[in-house]
């Protein structure tokens, strides 16, 4: 992508708005717009980021057995007041009427619509387990909208569903997605720390949320730091591996997020010097519930003597858009954002700092051209002086950088720079294919 055909409305200024460091660099790195409180457009550089975390998690899934769906965003009031939530959701929920005046709401989460589809389609206990996801906006009211689209009115989210037969293999599909959700957070180059967690209006027994230490977030959390240099290689583990120990090995450690603290155990298991207290971001929640839903609206299925049996089920979300945001306060410096390679907008940017020069414009568009995959390349083509463009390539953190200069002409020479580190290398430009192939681009 050539910087002069690219919309990015790059912004000079701190917006006076924005109270957190995410938020700033979102809006100064022109990646959203804000439509009203709590709803954004997103704009091609934020998109890209978006869309890069949206298929990390769907690959996610996939690879764990959940099948992918879409269900709508717009959801009948009937279904909810068959699980008995339409009136408990309160002011959260944006409740429709519809031109026959029959009551709508834009879905805030899942759980009634997913149930009403398996209990239509599924009737066997040999179709069991089945695990169902979808990747789709979300509406909830909240009363306070803020840090952008940490906290949104409409977010997008990722929201799994699980039925069982039965508590026991239930139980065991809750581990899936809890292996599932570590191997997740950790290719968007996160530490998350699975919490127990109270489960509050979804309701049921068991749950974890996954949490990311950053002092901006609006959750207290307690742990062991142990945790965090829990020994198994996450992306190692295969879902034929018995989960169950490796899942306890991560519950044995001390975390929980302020509703669940208890001070007395955790002095008592807890080593004072590895005792954590600190502000975190939750980036996911997991449930297990049970029949709380399918009791309700009579999601059942006959087992293998031919009864009727309620399916017991489990609910997965993570916040795809708050990704973004948690993922750049986690990941910035004083200069701007600084994206891991896997959710990069692009993965290389290349900027010729003599665009009125013809031998090295010349040259610097060799190099665009020999990279083949354009949509993971900017080029700064722009006619901007060089602190401009050094320091918007900067603010929009893209991880390497090549820089064509007037080295380039008298040497054959162009700059790397790695975004991270600020460490720079020159390179002789007939070295350069075989370095980006070594960078995969
Ligand atoms: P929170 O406590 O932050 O309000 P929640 O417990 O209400 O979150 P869930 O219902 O578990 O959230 O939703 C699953 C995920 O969706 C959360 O872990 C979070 O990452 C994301 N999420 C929830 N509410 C919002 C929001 N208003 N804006 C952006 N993402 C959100
Ligand atoms: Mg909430």
């Amino acid at each position: 992508m050539k910087l002069s055909n690219y919309f990015l409305p790059v912004l000079k200024e701190s917006p006076s708005e924005a109270e957190i460091v995410s938020h700033k660099l979102m809006l100064r790195s022109g990646m959203i717009s804000q439509s009203s409180s709590g709803i954004y457009s997103w704009l091609p550089l934020g998109l890209k980021v978006l869309k890069k975390i949206e298929n990390i998690v769907r690959d996610e899934q996939n690879k764990a057995g959940v099948n992918e769906i879409l269900m709508p965003t717009i959801q009948p009031a009937d279904l909810w007041k068959e699980s008995g939530r339409y009136e408990d959701y309160g002011k959260e929920m944006l409740r429709i009427n519809d031109r026959q005046e029959r009551e709508m709401l834009y879905g805030p989460t899942n759980e009634e619509q997913i149930t009403d589809i398996f209990r239509r389609n599924v009737k066997s206990y040999k179709e069991l387990p089945m695990l169902l996801y979808h990747i789709q906006w979300k509406f909830r009211d909240e009363l306070r909208p803020r840090f952008g689209v940490m906290r949104g009115r409409e977010f997008l989210m990722k929201d799994a569903y699980s039925f069982d037969i039965d508590a026991a293999s239930s139980e065991d599909t809750y581990n899936r997605f809890f292996i599932c959700y570590l191997k997740t957070f950790a290719r968007l180059g996160l530490k998350a720390i699975p919490m127990a967690a109270d489960t509050g209006p979804i309701g049921g027994d068991l749950s974890h949320e996954f949490i990311i230490i950053s002092n901006t977030g609006e959750s207290d959390i307690y742990f062991d730091n142990n945790i965090l240099n829990e020994g198994n290689k996450i992306s190692d583990i295969s879902y034929d591996d018995d989960l169950n120990p490796i899942v306890e090995k991560f519950k044995s450690y001390y975390s929980a997020s302020d509703e669940k603290h208890d001070k007395a155990k955790f002095d008592e298991i807890v080593h004072k010097e590895k005792q954590m207290n600190s502000k975190g971001i939750e980036v996911g929640h997991i449930f297990h519930f049970g029949t709380k839903y399918s009791n309700s609206m009579k999601a059942n299925v006959l087992d293998s003597d031919g009864k009727e049996k309620t399916v017991h089920m489990g609910s997965y979300g993570i916040g795809i858009s708050r990704l973004v945001g948690a993922i750049i306060e986690s990941s910035h410096d004083e200069s701007g954002i600084i994206w891991p390679d896997a959710v990069s907008p692009f993965t290389l940017g290349v900027i010729n700092l003599k665009p009125k020069d013809d031998e090295a414009s010349s040259i610097a568009n060799k190099v665009y051209n020999q990279i083949d995959d354009k949509s993971e390349v900017l080029f700064d083509d722009k006619n901007d002086n060089a602190g401009v463009k050094f320091s918007r390539m900067d603010l929009i953190g893209l991880p390497h950088q090549i820089i064509i200069g007037s080295k380039a002409v008298s040497d054959g020479l162009v700059e790397y720079k790695n975004r991270k580190s600020g460490e720079t290398e020159f390179i002789n430009l007939d070295k350069l294919g075989k370095f980006l192939e070594e960078m995969n681009v």
